[in-house]
């Protein structure tokens, strides 16, 4: 099978690899489609630790094609979603059901530091494969897994019902927060510095979502945001001077070196709690499969491309070293969510 590998900082290739053995309580899936992640961009920026040679991707729907003994949960044929949060299920932090943040992970971090699904199969425990439903096609299925990730930070920023929420950064993560908000009847500003994003996610997002620049929805008159959620990993130094009384940060994007720096006396004197919350827990991602039935999720995939066509999905989500194509850190994106697709095409 052909598969994308991380060779170094700033290198992908295109190799040849063997089609995984499928282990006792794993099945073997054909992979349908891979969503490219920030987490993929940031390996290759050098902003996310990964093993070399490994495959990348993690967000993978596809087709068991066999199980290995003792997996009797899916059968060949099952369309299915990969949960690549795989944990031990003994350590300390699994036992006191925080499974996201396995204190055992190294080695089981899909497309980081094991082989992950940008490849025609991926070997999965058979405990971390959802059927999809009918309704649910790959296209939005692909989806699934940062709509996990998405509600768990959610639940975390508790939201009420006639909040004003800022979401900052219009990337699939953004989207999907403000798409799962006004849903639910939350107020939504999205603020996003990239012109090309911006621009997308107003065509793509209900009308009811504002799509400002930061300095805009940072505007004096604006109201206060209740619940700020940060998915671009650079919390924004004064925002907690910005924030509601009893409103709540949520920092959702990271990267190695990301530091902030934060004015205590508003989280003091506001009363403002300043949240992780990290990836999600097994019950969330089965919550994602459910809610895909109803979320448009696919409205967020902007290109389909053969997986062989990497570099050119990679180069549309500004993969590339900050200042070299003259676009300014962080800008440049020409894509909201990109699929790779090993079978070279995917129904609508
Ligand atoms: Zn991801
Ligand atoms: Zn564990």
């Amino acid at each position: 099978m052909k598969a994308v590998v991380f060779e170094d900082v700033g290198l992908a290739g295109f190799h040849d690899r063997a089609v995984p053995a499928c282990d006792v309580g794993e099945v073997l899936v054909e992979v349908a489609a891979t969503g490219i992640c920030g987490t993929d961009r940031a390996i290759l920026l050098g902003e996310f630790p990964a093993t070399r040679g490994v495959v990348l991707g993690h967000e993978a729907v596809g087709t068991v094609a066999a199980t290995g003994p003792g997996a009797g949960s899916v059968a060949p044929g099952d369309r299915v979603v990969v949960n690549p949060t795989y944990h031990c299920g003994r350590c300390r932090p699994c036992r006191r059901g925080l499974p996201a943040h396995c204190a055992a992970k190294a080695g089981r971090e899909v497309g980081v530091d094991r082989d992950g699904t940008m490849a025609g199969f991926v070997a999965v425990p058979e405990h971390f494969v959802h059927r999809l439903p009918g309704s649910v096609s790959y296209r939005r299925g692909a989806l699934v897994e940062p709509l996990a990730c998405v509600l768990n930070n959610l639940r975390a920023a508790r939201p009420r019902w006639d909040d004003q929420v800022l979401v900052v950064g219009a990337g699939p993560i953004g989207a999907l927060c403000a798409m799962v908000l006004a849903r639910r009847g939350s107020r939504v500003t999205l603020a996003e510095h990239d012109p090309g994003r911006a621009e997308i996610a107003r065509l793509l997002l209900p009308r009811t979502v504002r799509v400002l620049g930061p300095e805009e929805a940072a505007e004096p008159g604006r109201p206060a945001p209740d619940v700020v959620i940060d998915t671009t990993g650079s919390l924004p130094g004064g925002v907690l001077g910005t924030v509601a009384a009893g409103g709540t940060v949520v920092v959702m994007g990271e990267r190695e070196a990301g530091v902030a720096t934060v004015r205590l006396r508003p989280l003091v004197t506001g009363g403002i709690r300043l949240v992780g919350a990290g990836p999600y827990r097994p019950a969330d991602f089965e919550l994602a499969v459910d809610l895909a039935q109803d979320l448009p999720l696919e409205e967020l995939v902007t290109h389909v491309l053969p997986l062989e066509r990497y570099a050119e999905a990679l180069a549309m989500l500004a993969v590339v070293p900050a200042g070299t194509d003259g676009a300014a850190p962080g800008c440049g994106y020409r894509a909201m969510k990109v699929l790779l697709t090993p079978g070279g095409s995917l129904a609508p």
